[in-house]
């Protein structure tokens, strides 16, 4: 059986003010049957870990560099985000692809120092809508979790996958849960390929996740919870998305 987990993607959004309140209502409404965690902007993250002492909901960031240390100015290693209390790391968000460039190797890189620094990788996947209606979602995705499991070999179970359709993401249209579960169940087989492990494996959906809809989709057989955008900012909407899981 694999435990829910739900985590909040805040994105670029928040202020120090505004991210006590937030985790402050989140905290209130503690415990949660599932897992569950935050993952903040940069700067947040000292302060974030304080507000989150003697809780359960973990702490993670949005990013990380694929370098161990050196002249990369302005950018931000795992090690760092070790040091600071980190427990997930999402990369390859359809954001940082898109607007960063970030190719599936590059992401594949940020996956495996994540896990060597002893942190979990959120690995995000997911197809455009015009890739969608191309009929390459299948492609796409595979493509996208393949340069992950070939970089990552016998690490492989020590991610977390995130299927997030790029045409779901702040659209306030989400994929149906059939939709969802066929793609998850994708990756599923795709992981079983590669491990033993598949099946004890988080496959986490993302994109317009709202408290409305999260347990549909959580009901799916190889849905194991949800990253969430937009309603992770509002803390009643958080907790009744981490109630649902
Ligand atoms: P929304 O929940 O705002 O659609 O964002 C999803 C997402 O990109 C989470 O990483």
């Amino acid at each position: 059986m694999r435990r829910k987990l739900v985590v909040g993607n805040w994105k670029m959004h928040g202020t120090l003010a505004s991210n006590a309140e937030l985790l402050g209502g989140v905290r209130a409404a503690e415990p949660f049957v599932c897992e569950a965690a935050v993952c903040v902007p940069f700067p947040y993250l000292a302060s974030c870990v304080l507000a989150l002492q003697g809780s359960h909901i973990g702490l993670g960031a949005q990013d990380c560099s694929a370098h161990e240390q050196g002249a990369y100015t302005g950018e931000v290693s795992a090690t760092m985000l070790h040091d600071v209390g980190c427990r997930y790391v999402i990369v390859g968000h359809s954001e940082r692809r898109a607007y960063h460039g970030e190719s599936d190797q590059l992401v594949a890189d940020k996956a495996k120092i994540v896990v060597n620094k002893g942190m979990i990788p959120i690995v995000c996947v997911g197809e455009t809508l015009a890739e969608r209606e191309a009929g390459q979602t299948d492609a796409v995705v595979k493509r996208q979790l393949s340069a992950v499991i070939h970089t990552l070999g016998h690490c492989v179970p020590q991610i977390v996958v995130a299927y997030e359709p790029v045409w779901a993401i702040g659209t306030g249209k989400t994929a149906s849960p059939e939709q969802a579960q066929e793609v998850h169940a994708l990756l599923r087989a795709q992981l079983q390929a590669a491990t033993s492990h598949a099946d004890s494996m988080k496959i986490l959906y993302g994109g317009s996740v709202k408290p409305d809809n999260a347990a549909t989709l959580f009901a799916q057989p190889d849905i194991d919870g949800g990253l969430i955008g937009g309603a992770s900012l509002k803390a009643a909407d958080f907790i009744a998305i981490c109630r649902a899981a």
